[in-house]
């Protein structure tokens, strides 16, 4: 079976535990409190893309604000990045450069990169059109979605399409 490695980047509060959480475990957690700690975590999902099961290997950074504190080696071979952040949150939006220039330099092979604004059920408070998601994806070379952890709207659809 094909095993890919997802890494999931992005400011602390953006939602990546309620991600994963969705996309592997089904369900989403209102009371999960930010994440803090110092070792990425590791969840496994298989999906089925044309008849053929491939695994999902996807590392939390859970929380990692001091972000030079994780171990290099922890992004040497991904096959894909997933780089998360709040779209009530302009601070967490304006930060994706960052978190996307620490993975070229240390990623040995540039892996597939999808760019996702979460939060998306609550998008009455949006700090970040949709225009400047998808403008600084294409600046990236990446693909752009958004996403709710809470209701799952397009959670899976986004991490099928990363796997496609
Ligand atoms: P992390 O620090 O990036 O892992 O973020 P968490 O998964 O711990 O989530 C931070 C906070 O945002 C928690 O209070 C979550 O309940 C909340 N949250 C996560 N995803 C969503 C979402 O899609 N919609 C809403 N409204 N809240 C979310």
């Amino acid at each position: 079976m094909k095993i890919f490695k997802i890494i999931l980047v992005g400011d602390s509060g953006v939602g990546k535990s309620s991600f994963i959480n969705r996309f592997c475990h089904h369900n989403f957690d209102q009371f999960q409190r930010v994440t803090i700690g110092n070792y990425p975590g590791l969840h496994n999902k298989p999906v089925i893309i044309d008849d053929k099961v491939v695994m999902l290997e996807i590392w939390d950074t859970v929380g990692q604000e001091r972000f030079d504190s994780l171990p290099r080696s922890y992004f040497r071979r991904a096959d894909g990045i997933i780089a998360l952040f709040d779209i009530t949150s302009k601070d967490s939006f304006e930060n994706i450069p960052t978190w996307l220039s620490h993975i070229e330099d240390w990623v040995e092979n540039p892996p597939l990169l999808i760019m996702v604004g979460n939060k998306l059920d609550i998008s009455d408070q949006r700090k970040v059109s949709i225009e400047d998601g998808f403008q600084m994806a294409f600046d990236h070379n990446a693909m752009y979605a958004e996403t709710s952890a809470r209701t799952g709207e397009h959670v899976f659809e986004t991490c099928h399409q990363l796997a496609r």
